[in-house]
C-alpha cells in the first residue's frame, strides 16, 4: 500500500523531539497564545525576511483575516483562480464580496495573467493568486496590474511554504502571504493551524486584533472579530518541522525528478517549472486523457492517487447559485478532466516511485 501522504514515517523520524515538545506544553500549561506561538511567529517571519507573522487557527482564516485587514468588504470584487481548493474563494463570499474568476495556464495550473486586466472593474479591490501544488504563480505581472489599479495582493501560499519566485519566497511579494498548517501540507502540525505574514505593520496589527475577538487590549473590543488563534501544541510541533522544511522540500524535488525520469509514456504530460521558479511539489500532478484508467490501474496495485480538483470553482453549485449565471473557464474545466496527483511526500522512496511509474507507463 502506497498512500498519497504517509505522516507516520515523518513522525517516527521526529518522534522523540515532538513527544518532548508536546510534553513541555502540557507541563507549562500556557495553552492559548503561549511562548511557542510567539516563537514560531518570530521564526517564520525571520525565515521569510519579513517583520511580521501572525498565527491563526487555520489557512482559511489566514485568508479571511488578511482580506479583512486589507479592507475587503461587502460589494467589493476579488479576482482569483477557479482551479484551487474552495477556501480561496469561500472567504471572499463570506465577506459578501464577489469572487471574480480568471482562467489558468495549463502548464502550471496557476492564474493566466494575460486575462486579469479584462476582469478589473471599479469594484475590484484585491487579487488572490494561489501558488497551486507548490508552484509559484507569475507574481511580476500580477504585482504590476495591482500597482496600476491600486489593488491589494493576498498570496494563498497554503500549498507552497518555502517555494521561490525569482529568489523571493512566496508570501513576501504581495501585501500578505497566507499559510495553512493542515496535517498534509508541506509544513504542518497535527491538527489545524495557519499564519499570515506581511511587511505591513497595519495589516499585522489588524490580523492580531481580528484573531482575538477584535481586541488588542484584554476586554476592550474595537472590531467584530473571531476566535482564531493558532494552538500552542500545534505551534510546538510546527517549530520542530520548520527546522527541517528546506530539507523536506528538497526531498520532494528529488522525488519529482525521479518521477520525471521514470515516467516515459508519451501520453503523459509531466509537471514543468517556469523559469526563475523553485517548486516545492506539495503535489506531483500529471495530465492524461485517460486519467481514470490510470487511477484504476494504480488502485489495483494498492497505490493511491487523487484528483485535485474534479470541479473548478466556477462550476461549483454554491457559486452557480451565488452568481446566478455560469462563466466558462475552458482551461480549468479541461484540466479538471485530465489531472491526476500521485503519491508525494519527502519520505517516499525510489523503489516506490519506480513501481508507480511502471504502472503509469503500462496503463497509458
Ligand atoms: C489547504 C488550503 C487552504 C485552507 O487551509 P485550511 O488550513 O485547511 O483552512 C486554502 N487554500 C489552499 C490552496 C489550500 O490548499
Amino acid at each position: 500500500m502506497i498512500p498519497m501522504v504517509d505522516l507516520k514515517r515523518q513522525y517516527h523520524t521526529l518522534k522523540s523531539e515532538i513527544d518532548a515538545a508536546i510534553g513541555d506544553v502540557l507541563e507549562q500549561t500556557q495553552f492559548i497564545l503561549g511562548p511557542n506561538v510567539s516563537k514560531l511567529e518570530e521564526e517564520i517571519a525571520a525565515y521569510h525576511g519579513l517583520p511580521y507573522a501572525v498565527g491563526v487557527a487555520n489557512g482559511t482564516d489566514a485568508l479571511l483575516l488578511a482580506l479583512r485587514a486589507c479592507g475587503v468588504e461587502a460589494g467589493d470584487e476579488v479576482i482569483t483562480t477557479p482551479f484551487t481548493f474552495i477556501a480561496t474563494a469561500e472567504v471572499i463570499a463570506i465577506l459578501k464580496a464577489t469572487p471574480v474568476f480568471v482562467d489558468i495556464c495549463p502548464d502550471n495550473f496557476n492564474l493566466d495573467c494575460n486575462q486579469i486586466a479584462d476582469k478589473i472593474t471599479s469594484k475590484t479591490k484585491a487579487i488572490i493568486p494561489v501558488h497551486l501544488f507548490g508552484h509559484p504563480a507569475d507574481m511580476t505581472p500580477i504585482m504590476e496590474i495591482a500597482r496600476r489599479h491600486n489593488l491589494k495582493v493576498i498570496e494563498d501560499c497554503a500549498q507552497a511554504f518555502g517555494a521561490k519566485y525569482n529568489d523571493k519566497k512566496v508570501g513576501t511579494i504581495g501585501d500578505a502571504g497566507c499559510f495553512s498548517f493542515f496535517p498534509s501540507k508541506n509544513l504542518a502540525g497535527y491538527g489545524d493551524g495557519g499564519m499570515v505574514i506581511t511587511k505591513s505593520e497595519e495589516i499585522a496589527r489588524q490580523v492580531k486584533m481580528l484573531r482575538n475577538h477584535g481586541s488588542s487590549k484584554r476586554y476592550y473590543h474595537q472590531e467584530i472579530g473571531y476566535n482564531s488563534r493558532l494552538d500552542e501544541i500545534q505551534a510546538a510541533v510546527i517549530r520542530i518541522k520548520l527546522k527541517k522544511i528546506d530539507q523536506f522540500n528538497a526531498a520532494r524535488r528529488q522525488n519529482a525528478g525521479a518521477y520525471c525520469a521514470a515516467i516515459s509514456s508519451k501520453n503523459i504530460i509531466l509537471p514543468t517549472i517556469a523559469s526563475g521558479c523553485e517548486h516545492v511539489y506539495h503535489q506531483f500532478t500529471i495530465r492524461a486523457k485517460n486519467r481514470d484508467v490510470l487511477a484504476n490501474a494504480l488502485q489495483k496495485k494498492d497505490i493511491a492517487s487523487a484528483v485535485y480538483y474534479p470541479v473548478p470553482l466556477n462550476q461549483q453549485e454554491v457559486f452557480l447559485k451565488l452568481h446566478n449565471a455560469s462563466v466558462k473557464m475552458p482551461v480549468s474545466e479541461n484540466c479538471a478532466q485530465e489531472v491526476l496527483s500521485l503519491p508525494m511526500f519527502p519520505e517516499l522512496n525510489q523503489e516506490e516511485i519506480g513501481l508507480i511509474a511502471d504502472v503509469i507507463n503500462n496503463a497509458s
